[in-house]
């Protein structure tokens, strides 16, 4: 199919994009990688009037370490330059490290983490990891700009807290706390397909071993990113064993998500999912951290 007529602009600096976007508002659909919103409009499940195409605004594209130690990430950077770049590895490996997740790599030298980000599919890496990284998310409007958490930027199903005439310009990775572990892992029906479920994790030890800080969200298990409170709860204070890990994962399964089954698999499969994967990606956390003592 082919998508409905629209009109093309193609601003050259984030200001003409702003001045655009305020004019034209709820009309205009920003175009970043196209890989999600193409589709969608050759389906013509959308058709905006409008395509604001956001290639050529360069200020975008930025990618830096700032002196906080945080990482900050220009809402056009594409998946290829997250999944290569020595900063992100250095910075964000857990970010670096999911990448290979997302797509394919022709995909991934198109789509970018803004028009992942905004798009907010349920069973996209990009929104779970931000959320687990507790990272920050700039919304620009013409005149104004705003922060919105990571958590608090999903809604509801492919609905963030965008607002017609807002770009998402720029995301901020916090620095982690010193000898915190991470992992990511997924399960989809071949490599490269969006995953039937998946789960971060980041594990704080302190140098007795003792969780100081545990975070486990979950992707493709609810509408939007699902965090746990009660099973990462369960292994602060504790020395997190394989016992103890097992049943945090467990308590996220059965009492902290509520996954809908969908053609790709069933609810009840899902919950599974959850809790063998939510078991992985803590343990894999948990020897990271304790890694990290002994070099
Ligand atoms: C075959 C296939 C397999 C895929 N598999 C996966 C997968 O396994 N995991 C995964 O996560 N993704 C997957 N994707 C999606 C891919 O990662 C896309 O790159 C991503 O979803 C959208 O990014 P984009 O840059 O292409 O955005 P676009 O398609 O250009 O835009 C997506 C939406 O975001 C809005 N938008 C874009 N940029 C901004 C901005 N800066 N501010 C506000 N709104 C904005 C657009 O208006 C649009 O509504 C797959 C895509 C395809 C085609």
């Amino acid at each position: 199919m082919k998508p409905a007529p629209f009109e093309y602009i193609a601003p050259q600096s984030l200001a003409e994009a702003l001045d655009v976007m305020d004019q034209y508002g709820y009309d205009a659909k920003l175009l970043a990688g196209g890989q999600s919103l193409i589709p969608v409009m050759n389906f013509r499940l959308a058709q905006p009037a409008v395509i604001v195409d956001l290639n050529g605004v360069s200020e975008l594209a930025r990618l830096s370490a700032n002196g906080d130690g945080g990482l900050h990430i220009g809402a056009m950077v594409r998946h290829s330059q997250l999944e290569h770049s020595p900063t992100v590895a250095a910075k964000a490996p857990l970010v670096a490290e999911t990448m290979p997740h997302v797509a394919h790599p022709q995909i991934r030298n198109r789509g970018t983490i803004g028009g992942s980000l905004a798009h907010a599919d349920p069973a996209a890496e990009l929104p779970a990891i931000m959320v687990a990284l507790q990272a920050r998310f700039r919304l620009q409007r013409m005149g104004g700009e705003r922060w919105v958490h990571a958590v608090d930027f999903y809604q509801a199903l492919f609905t963030t807290a965008l607002e017609p005439e807002e770009i998402l310009v720029e995301i901020v990775v916090p620095p982690l706390p010193a000898h915190t572990g991470y992992a990511f892992h997924e399960v989809a029906r071949r490599h490269g397909d969006f995953a039937q479920a998946g789960a971060a994790a980041l594990v704080t030890l302190d140098k007795r071993g003792v969780c100081r800080e545990a975070r486990l969200v979950y992707l493709n298990v609810g509408n939007i990113p699902v965090q746990t409170q009660e099973a990462a709860a369960a292994l602060v204070g504790a020395t997190p064993t394989p016992d103890l890990i097992k049943a945090a994962a467990q308590t996220a399964a059965q009492k902290e998500i509520d996954p809908a089954g969908d053609i790709h698999a069933s609810a009840d499969y899902k919950r599974h999912l959850a809790a063998v994967l939510g078991q992985r990606a803590l343990q894999q956390a948990v020897t990271r951290a304790k890694e990290s003592w002994a070099s």
